[in-house]
């Protein structure tokens, strides 16, 4: 079959996607692989039409020694194969100065920091030094741990050495307990860089977030429904044969399906699957209840510590009447009804009353 060739002279800003799109997307596997495979990815996003830059990893950090490190500088020339073949620009991760200069050297188009690299302000000082003087777009994931500052500290390193195109790319937070996502999102950070930084576009890695193909889907539609300004999707003809993140990556068409549901707004009318999808988002906001009332007890812990050396009674009914006041007008502002939060909350203050008594009585036995 001859391919047509469609090579586009000059790249459009990222604000400029933005403002005709209204979202910027970045799809294409975690890792370039094989020539075939990093093409037939590239001609199969250029079709879906929505794609603005094919995304794959040439040197991958790994956290375990012995996993597939990425094929190198050789993966270039696949990608360029792919950029000339469909005409989409091509996006790699940096993680060092040699790594800048290698891939400006093979005319990728953009490139994106990783979340192990961000969190070490020397190495990112080093990148913004060897990027300085070039017009090339660079997006900052966050860091693994949950810190702004790490995030913003590292955008600003760039801003500073006169990158004109940034963006930011959330894609969570390492956890620290057991969860059916693979990494925690924390949507208040997100929330929190957009007020602090208005003029950085920030979009969602939702397959970082997952871990997990059927996951992917609910993560990205919270992002577009909070408002981000797009996503980076991993995408790989054969999932289950990758070499990295075989787990997480979402076959072209699968791509295409969630991108129709989520941004193309077209309904589900298979109520088999609308009742799984849905099903889904109720598993994860569940995990995120289990997450906060743990959060919550663990403070308690603190709370009975305190109580103890200061002699202080568990119950404080004054306290508790400014927590049910306050939780009631919350719950009405959300259209919950205060009656069943008082249920709720009583259920939780009862746990907590237990708890410290538990833990005073330990304390004094020791
Ligand atoms: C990746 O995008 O494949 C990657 C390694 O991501 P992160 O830095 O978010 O872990
Ligand atoms: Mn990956």
């Amino acid at each position: 079959m001859k391919t047509e060739v469609k090579v586009s002279t000059k790249q459009k800003r990222i604000s400029n996607i933005l403002e005709e799109t209204g979202r910027l997307i970045i799809a294409g596997p975690c890792s370039a692989e094989s020539q075939e495979q990093v093409i037939e990815t590239a001609k199969a996003l250029a079709a879906d039409g929505r794609v603005h830059y094919l995304r794959a990893g040439i040197w991958k950090p790994r956290t375990m020694p012995g996993s597939f490190e990425g094929v190198g500088t050789l993966g270039f020339k696949w990608l360029k194969m792919a950029k000339t073949i469909t005409g989409l620009p091509i996006a790699t991760e940096v993680g060092s100065e040699r790594h800048v200069y290698e891939a400006l050297k093979h005319g990728v188009d953009m490139l994106w920091i990783g979340a192990r690299t961000v969190s070490n302000p020397f190495t990112i000082q080093e990148i913004a030094d060897a990027i300085r003087g070039v017009d090339i777009p660079i997006m900052v994931k966050n860091p693994l741990s949950p810190d702004i500052n790490l995030w913003e500290g590292a955008i600003n390193r760039f801003a500073r050495a006169g990158v004109s195109q940034l963006g930011a790319v959330h894609r969570g937070f390492t956890l620290s307990g057991k969860s059916i996502l693979r990494n925690n999102p924390s949507w208040n950070i997100p929330q929190l860089l957009r007020e602090r930084m208005p003029d950085i576009p920030i979009i969602c890695d939702p397959s970082h977030i997952a871990g997990k193909t059927n996951l992917v889907q609910p993560i990205a539609q919270r992002a577009i429904n909070m408002g981000l300004n797009g996503l980076m999707v991993e995408v790989h003809p054969n999932p289950q044969q990758a070499l990295s993140d075989a787990a997480q990556q979402l076959t072209p068409l699968s791509f295409t399906t969630m991108l129709n549901r989520i941004i193309g707004e077209v309904e589900l009318t298979n109520t088999d699957e609308l009742l799984s999808e849905l099903r889904l988002e109720i598993d994860l906001i569940d995990d995120e209840l289990i997450r906060a009332i743990a959060n919550r007890m663990n403070l308690v812990k603190h709370i009975a510590e305190a109580k103890k050396l200061s002699n202080t009674d568990i119950i404080q009914p004054s306290r508790w009447d400014s927590i049910v006041q306050r939780i009631g007008q919350l719950a009405s502002e959300q259209g919950l009804r205060p009656s069943f939060i008082r249920k709720l909350f009583n259920s939780i203050h009862k746990e907590s009353c237990n708890f410290q008594h538990e833990q005073i009585l330990q304390s004094a036995v020791k």
